[in-house]
């Protein structure tokens, strides 16, 4: 049985309107209390504490931003206090997601912080404010032309979907970074010789990052030349929001793009809009190479002799609503694809 909304869970849900964006298929939604599943929801506590305040749980915060690379102490010494340290942690986090920056949990901070995002801790690489790579900034050969396998692993796949779609909806993905560089993918039969190894595995899973069941951490994948590419069994993966009505449905093939990314080299993006940028909401899709994206794997592997920056520009100028919506906003990203092009 399904649980009717809580008023704990309507007051989680009020503050989470970016949870359930403009993408969401109308329709009868399947009601979930998230206070019962959810990942990180606790944190909503925490709202508007600064430095000095001591609060219950924020330890376990705490442990949240050791885990995704910005305190670096022994887990066994955090304490409820909100201290220098973790002043800074704060601070750096919301550099690093595009943030308002104030050092303090303010709403918009506890928002992101809850919100379900990548395993993959957030890099320090910056090659400019944008992009990023992990550290040596590895990629796969250096020849002109790489040809990559990939295979899926039998004894770690889903029940909910066919695996026809879940092969379909990567090979969608992989085509959207394959249209940008000059490297091939292709599906194999043979696992243990692919070069990249996707599965979905649940809980602790051996390589000591483990998932945390419904939201949370969704999915991670290793840099290169590692190839390893895992998702949270425990989410309701989605490949049709028309047919997966649950309210935690997530976004298979987002989530593939964004992964794919860092199985090429990619660390995560500032850049809110783009597929490398670590959250994603549930119910939502964000599958397009954004120029943030196109850049920063450019610079890694060259260009696909066929891609064309005017194919990007015109794809974004087809969405008309943005320009409506948020006119400022636009005018920044056609600077922004511009300042690419000259
Ligand atoms: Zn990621
Ligand atoms: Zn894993």
């Amino acid at each position: 049985m399904f649980q009717l909304f809580s008023y704990k869970t309507f007051f989680f849900l009020s503050l989470l309107p970016h949870l359930f964006p403009a993408r969401t298929i109308p329709g009868t939604l399947i009601p979930v209390d998230l206070s019962q599943t959810a990942t990180w929801h606790n944190f909503v506590n925490l709202i508007d504490a600064g430095k000095g305040f001591k609060f219950s749980g924020m330890s376990e915060l705490k442990k949240y931003f050791h885990r995704f690379g910005y305190l670096q102490n022994d887990e066994e010494n955090f304490t409820d206090l909100f201290d220098d340290s973790f002043e800074s942690a704060v601070v750096n986090y919301q550099k690093n997601l595009g943030l308002t920056v104030t050092g303090k949990l303010d709403a918009g901070t506890i928002t992101q912080i809850m919100s379900p995002r990548c395993g993959v801790r957030d890099s320090v690489i910056h090659v400019n404010k944008n992009y990023a790579y992990f550290e040596g900034e590895p990629r796969w050969g250096r020849s002109a032309h790489a040809k990559l396998t990939y295979a899926f692993s039998g004894g770690h796949m889903i029940n909910n979907l066919n695996f026809s779609d879940v092969s379909e909806a990567f090979r969608r993905s992989f085509s959207r970074w394959s249209a940008v560089i000059p490297v091939n993918f292709s599906e194999s039969d043979d696992y243990p010789s692919a070069d990249i190894k996707i599965g979905f595995y649940e809980g602790d899973h051996g390589d000591e990052e483990p998932f945390d069941g419904v939201l949370g951490v969704l999915a991670h994948a290793f840099s290169p030349e590692n190839g390893r590419l895992h998702l949270d069994v425990a989410e309701t993966w989605a490949v049709d929001f028309e047919s997966s009505k649950s309210k935690v449905a997530v976004d298979l093939e987002s989530v593939a793009t964004h992964e794919i990314g860092h199985v090429l080299g990619l660390a995560h993006s500032k850049v809110k809009g783009a597929v490398m940028y670590p959250s994603l909401s549930p119910r939502s899709k964000k599958v397009d190479l954004k120029v943030d994206d196109v850049v920063g794997i450019q610079a890694l592997y060259g260009s696909n002799p066929d891609f064309q920056y005017s194919s990007l520009v015109e794809s974004v100028m087809s969405s008309s609503w943005f320009i409506v919506v948020n006119p400022l906003k636009w005018l920044t990203y056609l600077v922004t694809v511009v300042g690419v092009l000259l």
